[in-house]
């Protein structure tokens, strides 16, 4: 699931008690959702608990069997998930327990299979103690996901896995295929639109459906969960292997998200000069191969100075963020944003000429003018930041220049001439 709507307030106030739970600081359509969904979840869960016959031997000994797979894996992970825990904005949600609860699903009764997802999901709290509501939330989008796929399940006949001829295991291996996606899909759906109800302002595809590097790591996971449903039928004991895979994918998503990190700065969220030259300049590339045109916007905060002399660095962090909040909305996606240095962000327009640039300018500057930030002052106490001004310096390509570094130096240039001219202004550079 995703953070970004996470305020710092709530990465504080740790569950301790009722009255301190960062949920109540929620907005309420995020709390009506999630409360919402968990009383569905646990709805749903009685009555699979009444209506499911009482497991067999055999289907206890796959239990105990994934139970005890899925704790030596959390247990041997809970590094990388103590890691996580510590960054400010964790981007690439590394879970693959679910290596164990798709094939849970897929073999057990429900009950059990839900049983499960309990267990592990109770094991990953006393690792990553985050809030207690994202903690409850992100369980109920399993048990939901889970039951959604029971049920898909139960319009086909239950599977012999033991003994296939030919066709059979295609039609056995298609009807695995529909469960994996049925799982994926659910589960997605109600994070999806968990994220709807949780973010600050419009909903990007990428809060929504989550990164590339998300959805790819969940496709990982119900694939070896998959392996692990034909293993723990036919072969128990080679769901050794699988143990030994989990715990290699949890690495390996690791090192995706530290890909992610170099490109990515920490406070923001948005591109670093790295990763803003980087995919500035595959930009820039197609838009020579296409012949349109493209533009580079500067943008630097007015006597952003005084608002840390102020107020204090944190609130100057704090407005810091919002800026970033505020540059995303108001651009579009095949956009790159980057923060250039201190309070100080360049952008790349594809396909934008001057006139352009120069609407997307003034809409920012107005954007950024209205936006009013709720922080703390030096001494803690609460203050609202707003009417913030700020100048910003156009360079157009073709028109300016062809290479990527003299855009961004004219750019500047045409900056420090809005600083001079007065500030709170949009600037294009002298052809
Ligand atoms: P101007 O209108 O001329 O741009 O004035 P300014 O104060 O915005 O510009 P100046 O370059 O003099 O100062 C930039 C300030 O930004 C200085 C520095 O303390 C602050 N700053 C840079 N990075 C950060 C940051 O990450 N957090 C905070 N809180 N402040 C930062
Ligand atoms: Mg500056
Ligand atoms: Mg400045």
């Amino acid at each position: 699931m995703n953070d970004q709507g996470e305020t710092r307030q709530s990465k504080r106030q740790i569950a301790a008690h009722p009255r301190h739970w960062a949920f109540w600081g929620q907005r309420t359509r995020l709390k009506v959702y999630l409360l919402i969904t968990e009383v569905i979840a646990v709805g749903a869960m009685i009555w699979f608990g009444l209506t499911t016959p009482a497991p067999t031997s055999d289907d206890w000994f796959r239990f105990t069997v994934l139970a005890v797979c899925a704790t030596v894996h959390i247990q041997l992970s809970r590094r990388q998930e103590e890691r996580r825990r510590s960054t400010r904005k964790p981007t690439v949600h590394i879970d693959l327990t679910g290596i164990w609860s798709f094939p849970a699903v897929v073999v057990l009764p429900i009950h059990l299979a839900l049983l499960l997802i309990v267990l592990s999901r109770t094991q990953r709290w006393f690792v990553a103690r985050r809030p207690l509501y994202r903690f409850t939330f992100s369980a109920a989008s399993m048990l939901l996901g889970a039951m959604v796929t029971y049920a898909v399940l139960m319009v086909f006949e239950p599977h012999t896995w033991t003994d296939l001829d030919v066709p059979g295991s295609f039609t056995q291996f298609g009807i695995l295929l529909i469960a994996g996606v049925v799982y994926f899909v659910s589960q997605a759906l109600v994070i999806g639109a968990g994220a709807i109800a949780l973010s600050t302002t419009t909903p990007t595809i990428r809060t929504v459906l989550g990164t590339k590097e998300d959805n790819e790591l969940e496709a990982l996971t119900i694939g070896l969960g998959m392996m692990s449903a034909i293993l723990l039928v036919n072969l128990p004991a080679a769901l050794a292997v699988m143990v030994l895979l989990s715990v290699v994918g949890n690495r390996i998503a690791e090192v995706r998200q530290l890909q992610v990190d170099v490109r990515t700065d920490p406070k923001t969220g948005l591109l670093n000069m790295r990763g803003w030259h980087e995919a500035a300049q595959r930009a820039l590339e197609r838009a020579g191969r296409a012949d349109a045109p493209a533009a580079v916007l500067m943008v630097d905060l007015d006597h952003f100075k005084s608002i840390n002399d102020t107020w204090g660095h944190p609130a100057g962090d704090d407005v810091l963020e919002r800026v970033a909040e505020a540059l995303r909305t108001e651009t579009r996606p095949s956009d790159v944003i980057g923060r250039f240095g201190g309070e100080e962000f360049v952008l790349l327009l594809p396909e934008a000429d001057s006139g352009e640039a120069v609407t997307a300018g003034e809409r920012i500057r107005r954007r950024i003018a209205e936006l009013q930030v709720s922080t703390t002052d030096k001494r803690g106490g609460p203050v609202d930041i707003s009417e913030r001004t700020t100048s910003v310096g156009i360079a157009v390509y073709p028109d300016h220049g062809r290479a990527l570094d003299e855009l961004v130096q004219l750019a500047d240039a045409a900056v420090y001439e809005a600083k001079e001219n007065g500030r709170d202004q949009v600037r294009v550079a002298a052809r």
